[in-house]
């Protein structure tokens, strides 16, 4: 199943709970914090260790996942498109170690 297959299958089940499929529908702001959220929950997960069974790790980047295709299945944004662009872009991409290191001893 690829990721275009992802997207389809998690609008199919936003259709038939009714959680909005168009922007008119949803509160944008509202679903971008809950993907926030999800990366709390994954967060906790990690720091108690929480690798298997309910709420673990590995579900909640799944949430997160599940809800950015919603978001962007409600845009009709190429998810897919929009990856490759980004890692294509990141292939150029220069950072500054050495700089990134020292702010993040802070
Ligand atoms: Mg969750």
């Amino acid at each position: 199943m690829d990721i275009k297959d992802l997207s389809k299958k998690i609008l199919d089940l936003v259709r038939e709970k009714g959680f909005g499929l168009k922007p008119d529908e949803i509160n944008v702001g509202e679903k971008i914090a809950l993907i926030h959220s999800e990366l709390s929950e994954a967060l906790d997960a990690y720091r108690k260790k929480r690798f298997e069974g309910a709420d673990n790790f590995g579900e909640e980047l799944a949430d997160v996942i599940v809800r950015t295709l919603h978001l962007a299945g409600i845009f009709d944004i190429d998810i897919e498109k929009e990856i490759i662009k980004k890692i294509e872009s990141n292939k150029d991409r220069e950072w500054d170690w050495e700089n990134l290191n020292e702010q993040n001893s802070l």
